[in-house]
């Protein structure tokens, strides 16, 4: 465990990297305090918690003091936003600090999110506020607890500012860690001003960070591109099996790392609803629940149109030809995961022909009777016990269900005559994968306004809920519930 102070920070992307990034401080704030502290992941790292929970953790976590050894940098990309390219992104209000190297090799990159404006501030001002650093914070914890890659926080840290949006709200700081945050936007900025040399280095740092088994191979531009789409379509898929939609999938938040970043406005679906919006802003659907698939392929395209050049050098048909033919196999990929994904989901084991049809089935009268998407799965385990009510009590018109469940049925047995298996092992395994607790969008409403005006209980109770996901606590029911009947539909803003 180490002092903060003598923490080795490295500085790969600051060393490496130059032209891609301006070196920049935080800015000052009055009164920065720590306000929560992800010990687990502080320890995972290599920190000594206590070091980072007292008033240097909270200088250095909201930005206003660079660690000994560490280079803070602002990077800058581009990126697709609701289609439209916008040349010139970049962290706006974040600061990459530097890389952590853990005990067990890995690098992270610790990034603030809120520490003041930047040469790519635009016209921001460059802070964030407590209420969507919570939220950015709960989520990542519920992702990563389903097993789902995703950037986590490390802290939260109040400034003593009040800051304005619509009205004044408690400013804060989020510190996170990520594998990197390179992202399609990076290389997107490169492309788009013809400085391919730039595009080589990037994906040669990109392949040393995360795919280093492709370094030095002939084909490495290529490969870099079916690992980024593999590595997606696995994410995507793991986010249509519990519901999550991101809201805001623009090309600046696609990772090259495969993890789920930027955490604005989004939003765990209730019913099952392959058209559910929650973004304000997302006024056409464009980054609707059902559509996220789609939606990732477009931007492999945007990250393909940066490799061509890569690919092929002398032939830029030839490179086009080769990269459009990789996209298409995104499709199967994804169905491939998703699929996987559903048969864990209904206790399946070994693939059978008829999954495909036996899942449509279920998904389509769920969403026809507007059941509850997690409730679903999670009752199907109890029906797997033999109790059929908690799923039946979910459907208006229970027969449509009864239907559905005697093929489901039939499959089980079909399986079991063929591999054995029995129901207790197969109901215990798919309670290990449904989640019972997920960030309800009433409960998450609920926790962060009270922590706006200075009670973190139910926060603190649904971080712990959501962090545990799969075994039942007592006397939480309500959270394993949707919004009560008759609330209104959940909206989200993207005012980070
Ligand atoms: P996001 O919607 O958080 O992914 O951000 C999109 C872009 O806007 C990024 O370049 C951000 O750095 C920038 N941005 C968002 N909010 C602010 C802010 N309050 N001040 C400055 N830049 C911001
Ligand atoms: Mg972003």
């Amino acid at each position: 465990m180490t002092e903060l102070a003598s923490f080795p920070f490295d500085n790969s992307f600051a060393r490496e990297m130059e032209g891609f990034y301006v070196r920049w401080q935080g800015a000052r704030v009055p009164r920065p305090e720590v306000l929560r502290l992800n010990r687990d992941l502080a320890a995972a790292l290599g920190f000594e918690p206590s070091a980072l929970a007292g008033a240097e953790g909270a200088a250095v976590l909201s930005g206003a003091q660079a660690p000994e050894g560490a280079l803070p940098l602002a990077m800058v990309y581009a990126g697709h936003q609701f289609g439209g390219f916008s040349p010139q992104l970049g962290d706006g209000r974040a600061l990459l600090v530097g890389e952590i190297v853990d005990p067990r090799g890995r690098r992270s990159d610790l990034h603030l999110k809120g520490s003041g404006r930047t040469p790519f501030s635009r016209g921001g001002d460059g802070k964030a506020v407590l209420g969507p650093v919570l939220r950015e914070y709960l989520f990542g914890e519920a992702m990563h607890a389903m097993g789902i890659a995703t950037t986590r926080a490390l802290a939260v840290v109040t400034t003593g500012e009040e800051v304005d949006r619509n009205g004044y709200e408690p400013g804060a700081v989020l510190a996170r860690v990520a594998a990197s945050h390179l992202r399609v936007g990076t290389f997107q900025y490169f492309a788009a001003r013809g400085e391919t040399d730039r595009v080589r280095q990037l994906a040669d740092y990109a392949i040393t960070r995360h795919y280093p088994e492709l370094a030095g191979r002939a084909e490495r531009y290529l490969e870099l591109f079916r690992q980024v789409r593999d590595a997606q379509a696995a994410l995507v898929a793991q986010w249509m099996l519990v519901g999550f939609v991101h809201g805001v999938m623009n090309t600046d938040n696609t990772t090259i790392s495969g993890e789920t970043i930027d955490y604005g406005p989004c939003a765990f679906i209730d019913r099952y609803d392959p058209k559910a919006v929650f973004s304000s802003i997302d006024r056409f659907g464009r980054y609707g629940y059902g559509n996220q698939p789609a939606i990732l392929q477009w931007n492999l395209a945007r990250f393909a149109e940066t490799l061509i050049d890569l690919v092929a050098p002398a032939d830029s048909a030839a490179g086009i030809a080769q990269l459009t033919e990789e996209l298409k196999v995104f499709g199967d990929t994804y169905q491939i995961a998703w699929l996987g994904g559903l048969r864990t989901k209904l206790g399946l084991g070994a693939a059978m022909p008829e999954d495909e049809d036996l899942a449509e089935a279920l998904l389509s009268i769920a969403a026809e009777q507007e059941v509850d998407f997690t409730r679903l799965f999670r009752a199907l385990g109890d029906l797997v016990r033999g109790k059929a009510a908690p799923a039946r009590g979910l459907f208006r018109d229970p027969a449509a269900f009864d239907a559905w469940a005697e093929g489901y049925r039939a499959r089980i047995a079909r399986e079991e005559e063929r591999d054995g298996g029995d129901a207790a092992a197969r109901a215990q395994a798919m309670d290990r994968v449904n989640p019972l607790y997920i960030p309800r969008n009433h409960k998450v409403e609920e926790a962060l306004a009270a922590a706006v005006a200075g009670d973190m209980g139910l926060f603190d109770r649904l971080l712990d809920l959501v962090s545990h996901p799969y075994a039942p606590q007592e006397g939480v029911e309500s959270y394993a519930l949707g919004a009560p009947e008759g609330a209104a539909p959940h909206v989200t803003f993207c005012g980070t």
